[in-house]
């Protein structure tokens, strides 16, 4: 059932079934004191260098590349839950709507989830965490403010925070604005942003529990953030999101080519997410709206659009 607070009727439906093999973009393998051939294997199809050791001490200075990929997996009718997966395997998810569809997956990559990721409250958000809870055992964490009302904690976190993800470190920020107490994860190393609904491609989050400063505040840290980090947030609402988005910047070229390329990405059957910074800083109004006053009007204007 979709959460009445997001959903609205005749929104497109992501397909269900397999998660997409989407892949956050990965930094390139260190290669440094190694032969070419001996240490490593090219796993072409994740765009990601993997490691192997092949009897060498490896590396003999520098860790291994950490970094996790982040795949959307669609839950309701049109929320993602996002799965985190590092280099050794081991598992992370954010906002679990269902269990069912993190479990197939998790099962379809082995069978183990170390670590569960809140952003907010609201049970498109959160339903899918008791049942992953007593299936895998992992480790919940969420924002300290909204413990309250979260599903069980085992650990409470606070802006400013800093929380080790399958052995990457995720920043906590303050992303307020569509509820109180709302967190974003930055996970640097791994370029990922998993900001559930305070920012969404072309769009941002409704203010149900927030102001516009408040969300302004919020948009502004996120845009701050490196260019290629990938977007990583709860709906499925780029289409709709560009039918208003054309009515506040007709004249934005960077917004017909998000468009273009996010129709073209839902008529092949794929999330049009993880977006990135770089690309909302130059289409998304809400990030592009210069004061608090012009957010407020737009964020209005928005909430009665049709
Ligand atoms: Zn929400
Ligand atoms: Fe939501």
């Amino acid at each position: 059932m979709a959460n009445p607070q997001h959903g609205k009727p005749g929104q497109a439906r992501p397909k269900r079934g397999q998660p997409p093999a989407q892949q956050a973009r990965g930094q390139p393998a260190r290669r440094r004191g190694v032969e070419f051939g001996q240490a490593m294997d090219f796993l072409s199809h994740t765009g990601r260098y993997r490691y192997f050791r092949a009897g060498l001490a490896w590396p003999p200075d520098k860790a291994p590349s950490m970094a996790l990929t982040a795949t959307p997996i669609p839950c309701l009718s049109d929320n993602y839950a996002w799965l985190l997966r590092a280099a050794d395997g081991r598992l992370a998810v954010c906002d679990p709507a269902e269990d069912a569809p993190v479990a197939a997956a998790v099962e379809a990559m082995g069978g183990k989830l170390d670590l569960i990721l809140l952003t907010h409250h609201h049970g498109d958000h959160v339903a899918g965490v008791p049942g992953l809870v007593a299936r895998y055992g992992a480790k919940v964490v969420g924002a300290a403010a909204d413990k309250h009302r979260l599903p069980p904690l085992d650990q409470a976190l606070a802006p400013g925070d800093r929380v080790d993800v399958l052995g990457s470190t995720a920043e906590v920020l303050a992303s307020d604005g569509h509820t109180r107490g709302h967190i974003a994860y930055h996970i640097a190393d791994s370029r990922i942003l998993l900001c559930g609904d305070t920012l969404f491609s072309l769009g941002c989050g409704r203010l149900l529990e927030g102001n516009a400063e408040q969300m302004f505040a919020s948009l502004a840290a996120l845009a701050a953030l490196p260019g290629e980090t990938l977007v990583c947030c709860g709906h499925e609402y780029t289409e709709s999101n560009a039918r208003f988005a054309i009515t506040v910047e007709p004249d934005n070229a960077a917004l017909w080519a998000r468009i273009a390329e996010a129709k073209a990405q839902r008529a092949a059957g794929k999330p049009t997410l993880p977006s990135t910074i770089a690309s909302e800083r130059a289409a998304n109004p809400f990030v592009r709206a210069a004061d608090v006053a012009t957010l407020a009007r737009i964020r209005a204007a928005k909430d009665t659009f049709r």
